[in-house]
């Protein structure tokens, strides 16, 4: 059995686990068998969630949740996987979290059941939440090119299916952008590794989170979509700093419009068959792209994901992401490219 650290026990073991990563991060970074994957490193698969595992981690969840789970299927992927999500809590406002969108980068996929698991119990944490917030919560947009560990969708395509929300190639996209219109999030988040391993502009730090406030340039959104992308970033990264260890850089200013989350922000495409959104409900969707080591740390990368996300759902759910002071957030450094930059 494949292992899945429950939300309650994970949370628990923050403590210990952020000690611990404040020596991966001190290790130079060009050591043979330092952060950087290397090319002829075997990745053990073994301890990360699979699609089996998606699915009999949700069933228990679900199953166990006292009715405040509730798993179903979007669709079916290009190789007939169902393509699962869940949904907590009964708030106003949705939150859509989705994670493997790129079926390489592992460990996205059980942040989110952790965050399911804890979501779904009885802590204070999670009952503002589920008062507050319906959360979608998707823990492997992208099962097919997850089970065989490539980036892209494999059928009937091999495309990257986060830049097929103009085009819709693949069953994924049609299933998800309907679900997108059906649920009509206010906020998404979308999780993402990085392929490498850069260091903090001007330190010697690793850089082990990248925020990505802007998956467009920010005069294609509202001014109410740049402020809220960028009080989700800032949320986030305060609750790293707290932590002290994540050494956070901007992602590069990129401007790709047919990113999920792109077309989201922008609305005014669909699949064949289907009406455009042309009034978007959602106003503020941001990424995160979190270092890749492979099998060595999977507990710290987890915490990476599942510390800022708690931050954001928490903040929303309490109103105070409306608040949020985004004057750090121009002064947040970049990345230097390359330390382990074959991707
Ligand atoms: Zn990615």
């Amino acid at each position: 059995m494949r292992r899945i650290v429950t939300g309650l026990a994970g949370f628990a073991m923050l403590a210990t686990v952020l000690t611990g990563a404040g020596t991966v991060a001190a290790e130079p970074p060009h050591l043979p068998g330092g952060p950087c994957v290397q090319d002829d490193q075997n990745v053990s698969l073994s301890s990360v969630a699979g699609y089996d595992d998606v699915i009999r981690e949700l069933d228990r969840i679900e199953r166990t949740s006292q009715g405040r789970v509730e798993v179903a299927s979007a669709g079916v992927s290009g190789e007939g996987r169902e393509l699962y999500y869940a949904t907590v809590g009964t708030g106003p406002t949705t939150f859509w979290l989705q994670a493997r969108i790129h079926g390489n980068e592992l460990h996205s996929t059980e942040a989110v059941l952790q965050i399911l698991d804890h979501l779904a119990s009885g802590s204070p944490d999670a009952r503002l939440i589920r008062e507050n917030l319906t959360v979608v919560i998707i823990p492997m947009y992208n099962p097919d090119g997850a089970e065989a560990n490539i980036r892209q969708s494999t059928t009937p395509t091999r495309i990257d299916l986060n830049r097929d929300w103009e085009n819709f190639a693949q069953p994924e996209t049609v299933a998800f952008w309907k679900l997108w219109r059906d649920v009509a999030p206010e906020l998404a988040l979308d999780l993402h590794h990085m392929g490498q391993a850069p260091i903090v502009e001007g330190t010697n730090d690793l850089n082990q989170f990248q925020i990505g406030a802007r998956s467009i340039d920010p005069s294609r959104m509202t001014a109410e979509q740049w402020l809220t992308n960028r009080q989700m970033a800032m949320a986030s990264v305060e609750a790293l700093d707290r932590y002290g260890l994540a050494n956070v850089a901007h992602y590069p200013l990129i401007d790709i419009t047919n990113a999920g989350l792109s077309r989201m922000l922008m609305g005014g495409t669909a699949p064949a068959g289907e009406q455009p959104v042309m009034q978007t409900p959602t106003k503020g969707a941001i990424f995160y792209e979190v270092r890749s080591v492979g099998q060595k740390s999977n507990g710290q990368l987890e915490n990476l994901f599942r510390i800022p996300t708690m931050a954001v759902l928490r903040a929303a759910a309490d109103g105070s992401l409306a608040q949020q002071d985004v004057s750090g957030y121009e002064d947040l450094p970049f990345a230097s490219q390359g330390q382990c930059g074959r991707f």
